[in-house]
């Protein structure tokens, strides 16, 4: 990798705090959720973790 790609890659991976502020402020309707890690890939899409309860009925794939 050379180094025009690896800033490519370096901006197309930073984090958007819009995102970061989104993913902070989500709370599911279920449950008492807490925002996990925000990443983003190589193509520039952000992903979140949210950690649910253990009980919470989203955690089987019932609702989404
Ligand atoms: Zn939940």
């Amino acid at each position: 990798m050379n180094r025009r790609e690896r800033r490519a890659l370096a901006k197309a991976t930073r984090l958007d705090p819009r995102a970061v502020q989104y993913v902070e402020s989500y709370k599911c309707p279920d449950c008492d959720s807490v925002a996990g890690e925000v990443t983003r890939d190589q193509h520039g899409v952000h992903h979140a973790t949210i950690l649910h309860d253990p009980t919470c009925p989203r955690l089987n794939g019932i609702t989404h």
